[in-house]
């Protein structure tokens, strides 16, 4: 079986609404393989929620495929491309989006639910998720009851609990100070290398994004590629 785990070819994203016609990527191409690190990194603007969505099949490209695990979701009905997102793809945003009546537990649980997974086994799945992100203290809290890194680490425990094979992530520690982000954004590393799931992580911090295998600048709305510190090591 291939390594690449999600796949881009000639990938352009263009607004057009009136006399308003903004190319925001053009012509994008992009690997990313198992368990491989990948930052993006570009000034506000340069189009790399664009890029995300985009990789997601949350939007349509102007031009241009992505495959996910080997199949083409730009070609794919909704349904059944919603159905393969969910399976091999996790996300992490800057605000956390947590339900804020569930527990940590719930919360961590509830991907594993929508696929009618059982409670207990759901539940059993969910703690392990979160003891592996160091948060077996905090299963019964609310988001409410949790620290900003805390609730970002449980985001990033209900992105991985369905074991997908990539989690795009748009800025999951923009809104943490310094140090918090750092130990969330290590965080992913780890859980990366341990659990050999990919990570597309956008950041605005080049030292943080520095510790990826990979560094990918969004300029002119093109990629400029350049290897990470962890990648020389
Ligand atoms: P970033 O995440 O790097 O800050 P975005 O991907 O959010 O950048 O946006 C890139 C560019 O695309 C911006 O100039 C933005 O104004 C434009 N853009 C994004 N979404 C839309 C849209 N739905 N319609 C028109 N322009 C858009
Ligand atoms: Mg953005």
């Amino acid at each position: 079986m291939s390594d690449t785990v999600l796949s881009a070819q000639s990938l352009s994203k263009r607004y057009v609404e009136g006399r308003l016609d903004v190319r925001v990527l053009s012509d994008v191409d992009l690997q990313v393989r198992r368990g491989e690190t990948v930052a993006v990194v570009g000034a506000s603007g340069s189009g790399k929620s664009t890029l995300l969505h985009l990789l997601a099949g949350l939007e349509a490209p102007t031009t241009g495929y992505v495959d996910v695990m080997g199949e083409r979701i730009s070609g794919m009905g909704l349904r059944q491309q919603g159905q393969w997102r969910n399976r091999h793809l996790g996300f992490v945003y800057q605000f956390h989006h947590l339900l804020p009546e569930f527990d940590a537990l719930d919360n961590v649980a509830l991907p594993l639910r929508l696929r009618r997974m059982d409670q207990t086994q759901a539940r059993a799945r969910a703690a392990d998720v979160l003891n592996q992100v160091g948060l077996s203290e905090r299963v019964l809290h609310r988001p409410g009851q949790l620290s900003g890194g805390e609730r970002q680490r449980v985001a990033v425990a209900r992105a991985l609990v369905g074991e997908p094979a990539c989690v795009l992530a748009d800025e999951p520690t923009g809104n943490l100070d310094r140090t918090t982000a750092k130990g969330v954004f290590e965080l992913m590393l780890t859980m990366a290398r341990v659990r050999k799931t990919a990570f597309v992580l956008v950041t605005h911090d080049e030292s943080l994004a520095a510790h990826c295998d990979r560094v990918l600048r969004l300029v002119g709305g093109g990629v400029i590629e350049a290897e990470g510190s962890a990648a020389s090591t």
